[in-house]
């Protein structure tokens, strides 16, 4: 099988972690980025203890340079990038006629514009190559929308416009370019929502519970694989049936 280099942002979360153990268990060379260093450490830690040799470096995704010292710092440390997944996020909920400017913006800026603060450092690189997978973890509420998520569902949902543009720029090329959109699955993000407001989100999915970090993770790596690529500019959706058709 053919190894890739490949960076995951947000990898110390609950997806991200799926992600990176995922590609790592499948022989990609991985890496991901942090901000606090204790949780870095932590967590490479606990990787190294289950098998895993993930490389973690700093890198704020909402910052533009820091962003392209990340990219810069991977290349130099494990390789050319070749799979981006553009995984970190945030939420800031609160219905829109509450919403503080901060709120809106710190959603944007993690979910949206680092998209283009990690993409941009990366994609000269794999038009070169003439290969790459670039995959945005949006969400089920970029598709339908969500009460008290008006920030966040714009910036998921803005993830697919970026992502369909940029497959159409880059088919030749060899570089595919999708999104995976969750519905709710059980990591902090989601038992941060109130144990009563989960009980009821469970209720309403047809499969009856909350999705598996490793099941969006089996996800990544079905589009990250050399037979995925005549796969570009599609989402898939996860989400137990939560949500259907267009
Ligand atoms: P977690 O909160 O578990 O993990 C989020 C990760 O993103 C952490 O590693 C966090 O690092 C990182 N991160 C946040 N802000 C930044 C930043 N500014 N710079 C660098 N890294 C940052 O979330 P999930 O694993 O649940 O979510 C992962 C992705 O999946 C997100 O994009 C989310 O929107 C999406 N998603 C999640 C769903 C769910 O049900 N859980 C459903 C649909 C989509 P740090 O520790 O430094 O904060």
């Amino acid at each position: 099988m053919t190894t890739r280099v490949a960076l995951v942002t947000g990898g110390t979360g609950g997806i991200g972690t799926a992600i990176c153990k995922k590609l790592a268990s499948l022989g990609h060379q991985v890496a991901t980025n942090y901000r606090s260093e204790d949780k870095a450490r932590a967590w490479q830690q606990q990787m190294r203890e289950q098998g895993f040799d993930i490389a973690i470096f700093p890198g704020d995704v909402t910052s533009a340079e820091e962003a392209e010292a990340l990219v810069r710092r991977v290349e130099a440390d494990v390789g050319p990038i070749e799979v981006l997944i553009n995984n970190a996020g945030i939420t800031r909920d609160t219905t829109f006629h509450r919403m503080s400017a901060l709120q809106w913006n710190e959603v944007i800026n993690t979910n949206l514009n680092s998209v283009f603060n990690m993409t941009r450092p990366v994609i000269e690189g794999m038009r070169d190559r003439k290969w790459g997978r670039i995959i945005q973890i949006s969400s089920i509420n970029g598709l339908k929308g969500q009460y008290g998520q008006a920030n966040y569902a714009a910036a998921k949902a803005g993830m697919h416009g970026f992502t369909i543009s940029l497959a159409r720029e880059n088919a030749k090329l060899g570089i595919t370019v999708n999104t995976v959109s969750p519905g709710y699955v059980a990591t902090d993000m989601v038992m941060a929502v109130p144990e009563e407001v989960r009980a009821k989100i469970a209720a309403d999915i047809p499969t009856g519970r909350l999705g598996h970090p490793e099941e969006i993770a089996y996800a990544v790596a079905f589009l990250v694989a050399e037979e995925a690529g005549w796969i570009t500019g599609s989402n898939l959706d996860i989400n137990g049936g939560h949500h259907m058709g267009w």
